[in-house]
This record gives structure tokens, C-alpha cells and sequence, in this order.
């Protein structure tokens, strides 16, 4: 190993993983406060009986009422001359403890009868849930009022009541996710690999509703603490002398006017414990939720941020803009840089990428799995999610004009007009309650100022010209109704509704079987033809490329590594990465030949070795291509690469 590479690995492997959950907790600002607050009051409570206090039930009818900081009294006296104080902190312990105990036996019960509806449903389920529903056509403080007065009142039987009331709403929540857990295959396999009820239950189920049982839990403690409170401030919870919160605001309630201090000091501790936990509850639910977890706490912005150096937006900015307009190219990427920032980590998702597409010219864009073309393609529109998505710098020009400096609507006039995605998979991202038509027209007068009729008739055209047959019929079709390849010709009918200049297909063919995939492949080449419109072609699969690009560019962590016409690239690839991506791909009738993977793994974007990003794997690395920036050369007028020692078409496809 060089020196150079022993020194990044210890880094790497630091900081590889995602932030701490500590660190993206304590970065919610509002959690850490409820949590600070709430350790705070229950360090008091903990200490409660240590502290130099009066006894909370030791009457005092001499010094009744007192008003806060009276002597001896740091929060006054109730009607019976008590310590507030006292009362206060026994109290809040109280409450706390109640609250506590009666949501973890609703926990308990609830979770467990949902957990058992959901997973075996049929007559478990109807059985189960049919008691739960009669729980739940009660008014639900009123249930809890009938089951105080039938056992008694008292601190124990409020807190069954409590527990009794949201027992419903575990088992309703916790049933949902259940009833989805158990159709899924890894249930499956569970239960054909001999797995008894029981251990799949405990192995499988649970740990996957866990995290929700936590974030219900976590989420209604406030309440459950509320509601104690409420049926001890009836009279029917904690009984004289002992105080609990409820207890203390309600004796205190009838001297409002005259000593308002008296239910105005538990009052303020309800407000305090219940808010610090609802807090610390909302924090947990974030960092749990596993579509907050990369610590994005902001909804995403119609547009990724954009944050360039000055001289890219100059007069500068101008003549390149001239230029590449002078040079007639559709749209002309220069040195983009999109980044991901997750704490103290910065992903390059895509380094410095240029490229240009000429009119009616389809681009192909190759790379491994997480090399950056997706973010390559979302970026030139804005559509990466900010944050933590920023772009940082370079500019793109539509025929002349950087998109980048568009404003969100500027941008969104842009989208599905001038510029229209299709994307892998159309069932995703076709609406399944709309029919195609539908969808189609509405792509259409999002745009244009046309009447529905003249919109649906234009579908129609569309549908015919993506070859599905009997287009006027299938128009009022759901996208259930068809299958992969007749929704991806509906999503490709879909980004031709406004006769984009621009077409960007990310993986189009990926999820379709293979002569459903070259019947696409034809059609895109032939719609290319046709419309006059040019075509970004993302894929992973040099096989795909030779089909329909004239020229391709290989993208690797981030870059582009080389660029050059199809059929140059193929038979004489420059840089060694795009010769063993190459040497990949399978062939028909040559079945002596070895299909080489490419030993190792991309490096991770945050931790890029300085020189070659490929070095680690490539078997032709010295030491000086782990040394300084490495430039993209000319191989020829139209060929370039970025490397030191390039290639010269030995070993490629056809040498
Ligand atoms: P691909 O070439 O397979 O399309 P992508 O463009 O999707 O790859 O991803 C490029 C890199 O950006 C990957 O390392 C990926 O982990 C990272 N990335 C993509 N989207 C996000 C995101 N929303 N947050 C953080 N990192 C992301
Ligand atoms: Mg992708």
C-alpha cells in the first residue's frame, strides 16, 4: 500500500457512517431543550425525598394562604396552610409515575393485541378489533369516568382507566403496521424456512414495530399524563392528603380570585412536564423515522439551493453562455458541482461535470450504481432535495440560458416543457388513481392554455405515436391496468407532451425484461428522430449504450472520466475504468470469453483520495495518479479522458 493510501483509510472508515443519533438529536434544538427540561424535573423528584421539605401533608391552619417567598414557604401555603412546594415536587412525582405506568400497560396490551389482529388476521383479527371498537364507541373521557366509578376512586384505579381508554389506540396503530409486515416475503421466508409463530413473531414482527411502539409511546406519555390530571381534578384520581398534580389544581381551583398561586404553580408544572415531554417525544419520533433519519428535519424546497462563486453568475458566465450558444449545442454543462451535506460530512456527489448535448444528438451517460449520474440529471432542473442536496458551483445552459440562475418559477415553466424526465419506474411515478389520459392531459395544460377536450385529444396522439395500440381506448385506462412496458411508453407519451427540446431518461429500460427493454430502446431512438429533440441517456449497461447513443460520457464518483463518440469509446476505451466496465457486459456467442467484475468498490464520495478517484482498483496505477489533480485530455478532437496513462484501444472491445 502507498503512503498516500495508508493515510486516507483510517479517515474513510471514521467517516463512513451517517452522524451519531445523540448528535442528530441534540442537533433538534427544541428535543434537547424538552429533554434538558425534562431530566431537570425528574432529578427533582428523585431527590424529592432527601431535600430539606416540609412533610406535604402537615396541615397548617395558622399559616394558610401564604403568598410564594413567604418565610419558611419558598412557594407559599395552600387553604390548609400546606407547603406548596412540598406538595408540588410529591406531586409532580406522582403524576409522572401514573402517567408512565398507565401508558406503558396501554403499551403492553395494546401493542400486543395489535400485533396478534395483525399478524394472524381472519377470525383473530375480526375477533380482537371488534372489542377494540366497542372500547372505541365510547366517548373516551366518559369510559374513563364509568370505569373509575365502577372500582372506586382512587390513584391506582385512575391510572387503569387511563391505561384501559388508549389501549385502542396502541392496538389500532400498531395493527396497521403489522398487517403490512405479515404479507411481506421476509415473513415469508420466515415461516418456509420452519419458523414457529412464536419465534416469528419475537424475531421478525417485533423488531420492525418496535421503533413505532416507541414513537407512539413516546408521543402520547404528555397525554396520558394529562388525562390523570383531568380525573384527579374531578375528584377521582389521587385522594386527600396525597396530591398529584390534578388533585393540587383542582383544590386550588376555588381560590382562583383570592390565591391564585395556589393552582396556578401545579398549573405551570403540568404545562412544563407534558410540553418538555412532548417535545423530547417529537424529537424521538424524527430521529426514528427512518424518512427523517439522515437528519433532514426541513421539508425540501421546490428547488435545490444554489449557491455558485460570484464569477460563475458574472458577465463572464455571459460569453461562456455565448459561446456554447454559437457552438449550437441544446444544453451545455460546465463544471456543475452538486454536494450533499450531512452534519460535518460533504458528499460531491457530482465534481466539476461538463458536457454537451447537440441538437437531436442522444448522450449517454455511463457509471456505476452511485456514481452521481442521477444527481447529474436532477441537478440541471433544480430537482435535488435541498437540503441536504446544494448546488456549489458551474452553470446550465439551455440553449443559451443558465437554468441555474432561475428563480422557482422560472425553473418550474422549464420542467416537463423545455426539459422532460423519464424515469426507471413508471409505476412510481405515474398516479394510480388517474387514468392515463388524464395524466396526460394535464401534463399538456399545465403548460398550454388549451381546453381539457383539445388536451385529451393530443394524449391520444401521444399514446399512438409511443405504439400503444388502440391508443383512444387505452387512454382511459388506470396504470395498474397495463403492464411494465406499456407504462414506460406511457411515461415516455408523458414527457413528450410539450415537445421538449430536451429529453433526460435515468435507467428508462432498467426495470423491463430484455424485449421489452429494446422495444423501448427502438422507440426513444426513433421518437429522437422524429421530434427533433435531444436526449440525456442515463444507464449502468454499456450493452444499452451501443443501441442508441452516438456519444457516450463514463462517470466515476462523480466525474467524468471520459467522453467520446460511441463507437470510439467501445472499440478503443482510454481510461482503464471504462475498458473494464466494457469488458463487463456479456456477449451473444462468444461464450469462451471471461466476464471480469472490477475487484473493489467506488470510494465514498466524502472521502475522495486526492488524484485518480480509480486508482485503488485499477490494475494500472503507479504512484503518480494518486498525486494532484488530474486533467481531462484530449485523446482527440472529439475523444477525451482523464488520465495519465491512457489506454491506447489494446485491450478493448474489438482490438
Ligand atoms: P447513480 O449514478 O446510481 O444514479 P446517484 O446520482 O443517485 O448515483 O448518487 C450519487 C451519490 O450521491 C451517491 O454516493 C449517493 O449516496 C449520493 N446521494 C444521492 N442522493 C442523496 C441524498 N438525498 N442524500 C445524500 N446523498 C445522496
Ligand atoms: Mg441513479
Amino acid at each position: 500500500m502507498t503512503a498516500a493510501a495508508t493515510a486516507t483509510a483510517p479517515a474513510a472508515k471514521a467517516g463512513s457512517g451517517r452522524p451519531s443519533p445523540l448528535k442528530l438529536f441534540l442537533r433538534n434544538q427544541l428535543a434537547a431543550f424538552g429533554a434538558g427540561l425534562l431530566l431537570v424535573i425528574i432529578l427533582l423528584v428523585i431527590l424529592t425525598p432527601f431535600l430539606p421539605l416540609q412533610d406535604p401533608a402537615a396541615t397548617d391552619p395558622a399559616n394558610r394562604l401564604l403568598r410564594p417567598l413567604a418565610e419558611g414557604h419558598l412557594l407559599g401555603s395552600d387553604h390548609l396552610g400546606r407547603d406548596i412546594l412540598s406538595r408540588l415536587l410529591w406531586g409532580t412525582g406522582v403524576s409522572l409515575l401514573v402517567g408512565l405506568s398507565a401508558t406503558s400497560v396501554a403499551a403492553l396490551f395494546g401493542s400486543s393485541i395489535g400485533i396478534l389482529a395483525g399478524y394472524f388476521g381472519g377470525r383473530a383479527d375480526t375477533l380482537l378489533m371488534r372489542g377494540i371498537d366497542m372500547l372505541m364507541a365510547f366517548p373516551y373521557i366518559l369510559l374513563a369516568l364509568a370505569i373509575v366509578a365502577a372500582l372506586g376512586p382512587g390513584l391506582l384505579n385512575a391510572l387503569f382507566a387511563i391505561a384501559i381508554v388508549n389501549i385502542p389506540f396502541f392496538a389500532r396503530n400498531i395493527r396497521g403496521v403489522t398487517l403490512g409486515l405479515a404479507k411481506r416475503e421476509f415473513i415469508d421466508a420466515a415461516r418456509l424456512s420452519g419458523k414457529s409463530d412464536l419465534s416469528i413473531l419475537l424475531t421478525e414482527v417485533l423488531p420492525n414495530v418496535l421503533p413505532v411502539i416507541v414513537i407512539t409511546v413516546s408521543t402520547t406519555v404528555g397525554w396520558m399524563i394529562l388525562e390523570t390530571a383531568g380525573l384527579s381534578f374531578l375528584g377521582l384520581g389521587a385522594q386527600p392528603p396525597d396530591a398529584d398534580l390534578g388533585s393540587m389544581l383542582g383544590e386550588g381551583r376555588k381560590l382562583l380570585i383570592t390565591a391564585p398561586h395556589v393552582s396556578v404553580i401545579p398549573g405551570v408544572m403540568i404545562f412544563l412536564v407534558v410540553m418538555s415531554i412532548n417535545l423530547l417525544g417529537d424529537g424521538i419520533r424524527d430521529l426514528l423515522d427512518p424518512r427523517l433519519k439522515s437528519g433532514a428535519l426541513a421539508r425540501p424546497a421546490p428547488m435545490t439551493e444554489v449557491d455558485r462563486p460570484s464569477a460563475q453568475t458574472a458577465p463572464s458566465a455571459q460569453a461562456v453562455a455565448a459561446m456554447s450558444a454559437k457552438q449550437g449545442s441544446v444544453l451545455a454543462v460546465h463544471d456543475l458541482e452538486t454536494q450533499f451535506r450531512i452534519g460535518s460530512d460533504v458528499y460531491k456527489a457530482v465534481n466539476r461535470v461538463s458536457f454537451d448535448i447537440r441538437p437531436n444528438e442522444c448522450l449517454g451517460l455511463v457509471g456505476e450504481s452511485g456514481s452521481g449520474k442521477s444527481v447529474t440529471a436532477l441537478s440541471l432542473l433544480g430537482l435535488v432535495a435541498t437540503p441536504p442536496g446544494r448546488i456549489v458551483g458551474g452553470q446550465v445552459l439551455l440553449q443559451g440560458r443558465d437554468l441555474l440562475g432561475l428563480d422557482a418559477a422560472g425553473l418550474r415553466a422549464v420542467r416537463g416543457d423545455g426539459v422532460a424526465y423519464i424515469f426507471q419506474d413508471p409505476l412510481t411515478t405515474l398516479h394510480p388513481l388517474f387514468t392515463i389520459g388524464d395524466q396526460i392531459a394535464e401534463a399538456i395544460r399545465s403548460h398550454k392554455p388549451v381546453s381539457y377536450r383539445e388536451a385529451w385529444a393530443s394524449a391520444v396522439k401521444l399514446l399512438d405515436a409511443v405504439r400503444i395500440p388502440n391508443a383512444a381506448g387505452r387512454a382511459s385506462a388506470y396504470p395498474h391496468e397495463l403492464s411494465g412496458g406499456m407504462r414506460q411508453r406511457v411515461s415516455i407519451a408523458m414527457s413528450l407532451a410539450n415537445d421538449p427540446e430536451l429529453l433526460i431518461a435515468d435507467e428508462p429500460t432498467t426495470a423491463l425484461d430484455v424485449t421489452v427493454q429494446a422495444q423501448v430502446l427502438k422507440l426513444l431512438d426513433q421518437l429522437r428522430d422524429d421530434t427533433d429533440a435531444s436526449l440525456l441517456f442515463i444507464t449502468h449497461d454499456f450493452g444499452v449504450v451501443s443501441e442508441v447513443c452516438h456519444r457516450v460520457a463514463v462517470m466515476y464518483a462523480g466525474r467524468i472520466v471520459e467522453i467520446g463518440p460511441t463507437e470510439e469509446v467501445l472499440s478503443a476505451p482510454a481510461h482503464p475504468y471504462t475498458e473494464r466496465l466494457i469488458a463487463c457486459v456479456p456477449r451473444l456467442g462468444e461464450p469462451g470469453r471471461r466476464l471480469e467484475a472490477i475487484p473493489g468498490l467506488p470510494p465514498a464520495v466524502n472521502k475522495l483520495p486526492p488524484g485518480c478517484a480509480f486508482a485503488e482498483r485499477c490494475p494500472h496505477a503507479e504512484d503518480a495518479c494518486r498525486q494532484g489533480e488530474i486533467d481531462l485530455d484530449a485523446v482527440n478532437d472529439a475523444h477525451q479522458v482523464r488520465c495519465i496513462k491512457p489506454r491506447n484501444g489494446q485491450g478493448g472491445g474489438a482490438a
